[in-house]
């Protein structure tokens, strides 16, 4: 059935709830009218301080200046992820947004890299790597080949849209929903709160996160359960005091017995926190390794989430459009959650901005793409945990023996037996990032190039050697994180 849209009602206030509402606010005036609803004593989740590059488009996209946005949200500068003991104990590496060499052709670097086999690790050839490794944070211009993303209080950054999406039309009306009133078609026609107000809408964007009030609740959409594959079903989070004047570039993820803990540098504190499998380390246990690793004096106590990985079958069905968490959630390994809302708001608004009608035709469309996006965002998430070489506990164990997915299977194979690095649509992270895992994780090709075989390996030492040293000598003459931090801190807002 075709719809014409003249209200559009958000449910819920979190990062999906006024991204949603800022984005269609400013993209629909004058054409559509934009309400969210939110319980403020529900509150919001609250996590969720790392991000991808894409998060640049996206405030950019809404004139959102960097110094303010920073400003505003405690954020900082992240290059990309140090992952410590994933493929054994004591090992780590660096996936940050860069790129590697050439990475198809005969002469792909990767091959030259092997060919040498002693030019310490591949990300020395990788700029934005060095800059992490050595704490140094400089604004890329339109030579630089890498990109970056932020750290940031995810409970600041929603403050920071409110007001915006609010300043751009939005209307917030504070509200706790206790019944949803179905049309005759199975669609949604109003939302009753528990004040007596009823709240009527064409189009409803369901960002209600885990609870899924619309799309899981209401419509009763099935589950796509994902857990097999990503078996951590909980987190314990707790914020620090920072230590040290310095701000690492990046997030840190290292892999222990259950799982995995992420440690998140922003100005004022260091967000810490143990993503965890219920069914291969106790609760209490997860938290006393939290505890353990906290590097500075906790400001809170220790907050437990739970949660189960996959996402609803449709993501939109009938006038109820599902982004965030309530559409779905892997785990935060790859900061992938506010990447997914992104990428759901950026389909939506295409529909909407089509100049006709909703109609069956677009339902697919977007189910099919966010569908796609999700599958995929699995796999590269996948891809970290089963090429590991620790078998030191039940979840290690369990991982590197698991069946996987047959299209990653597909991708893990064409790089194993031909050393291609396979690309989808629809993919979350391009070549570049697939190859820093698979060079992190020390997974390589069976066989060598037979044409990058025929370069002396004295030459392709050479050239890499020439390469890193021409590397660290621009990282070198760069300001360290904070001291750039603070400068840009210090801007005037135009
Ligand atoms: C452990 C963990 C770590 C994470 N780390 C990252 C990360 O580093 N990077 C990243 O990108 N993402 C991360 N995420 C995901 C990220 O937190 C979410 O994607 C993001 O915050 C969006 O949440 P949301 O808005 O969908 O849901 P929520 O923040 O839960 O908001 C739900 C809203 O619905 C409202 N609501 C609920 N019930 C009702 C009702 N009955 N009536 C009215 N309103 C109601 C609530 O009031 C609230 O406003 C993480 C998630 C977890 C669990």
């Amino acid at each position: 059935m075709s719809q014409k849209v003249d209200r559009i009602v958000v449910v819920g206030g979190g990062s999906a709830g006024w991204m949603t509402a800022a984005v269609l606010a400013s993209g629909l005036k004058g054409r559509a009218t934009v309400e969210l609803v939110e319980a403020e004593e529900v509150g919001i989740i609250g996590v969720g301080e790392a991000t991808l590059p894409s998060i640049r488009n996206y405030n950019q996209s809404l004139g959102i200046d960097e110094a303010e946005f920073l400003r505003a949200t405690h954020g900082s500068f992240k290059l990309g992820i140090r992952f410590r003991d994933w493929l054994e104990v004591g090992q780590d590496y660096f996936h940050t947004f860069g790129p590697l060499g050439n990475l198809s052709g005969s002469q792909a670097l990767w091959g030259q890299y092997r060919r040498t086999q002693q030019d310490g690790p591949l990300g020395l050839q990788c700029v934005p790597t060095v800059m992490a490794m050595k704490g140094r944070f400089t604004l890329p211009d339109e030579q630089s080949q890498f990109r970056y993303a932020y750290h940031f209080d995810a409970v600041l950054y929603v403050a920071f849209l409110r007001k915006l999406a609010m300043q751009r039309g939005a209307r917030h009306t504070p509200g706790h929903i206790v019944d949803v009133v179905r049309r005759a078609d199975g669609g949604v026609a109003a939302l009753q709160l528990a004040d007596g107000r009823r709240i009527e809408g064409d189009l409803f964007i369901d960002c209600s996160g885990f609870r899924s009030l619309l799309l899981g609740g209401a419509l009763a959409e099935p589950f796509v359960d994902f857990s097999h594959w990503l078996p951590v079903d909980a987190a314990w989070a707790c914020p620090c005091e920072r230590s040290g004047e310095e701000i690492p570039p990046y997030t840190t993820a290292t892999a222990l017995e259950g799982g995995w803990a992420w440690r998140i540098p922003l100005q004022n504190r260091t967000g810490h926190g143990h993503v965890f499998a219920s069914r291969f380390v106790d609760v209490d246990r997860a938290r006393e390794q939290l505890l353990a690793r906290l590097d500075g004096k906790p400001l809170a106590e220790p907050r437990l989430l739970r949660f189960t990985t996959g996402h609803r079958q449709r993501f939109w069905v009938h006038n109820v459009v599902a982004i965030g968490l309530s559409s779905g959630f892997l785990e935060p390994l790859e900061s992938t959650s506010i990447y997914l809302i992104q990428d759901g708001i950026g389909r939506l608004m295409a529909a909407l901005l089509a100049g006709r009608p909703l109609n069956e035709g677009d339902r697919a469309q977007f189910n099919a793409g966010s569908t796609r996006r999700f599958e995929r965002t699995r796999d590269f998430i996948i891809q970290h945990y089963c090429l590991s070489r620790r078998r030191d506990s039940e979840l290690w164990r369990h991982v590197s023996s698991m069946p996987l997915p047959e299209t990653l299977a597909f991708k893990l194979e064409l790089w194993r037996r031909f050393g291609v690095l396979h690309e989808y649509d629809e993919e979350c992270a391009d070549a570049n990032s697939w190859l820093a895992i698979y060079a992190g994780m020390d997974s390589w090709p069976e066989r060598e190039d037979p044409v990058v075989a025929e370069i002396p390996r004295e030459r392709a030492l050479q050239a890499l050697q020439g390469r890193g040293r021409a590397i660290e000598a621009s990282v070198e003459r760069m300001p360290l994180h904070h001291q750039l931090l603070q400068q840009v801190l210090g801007q005037a807002t135009p």
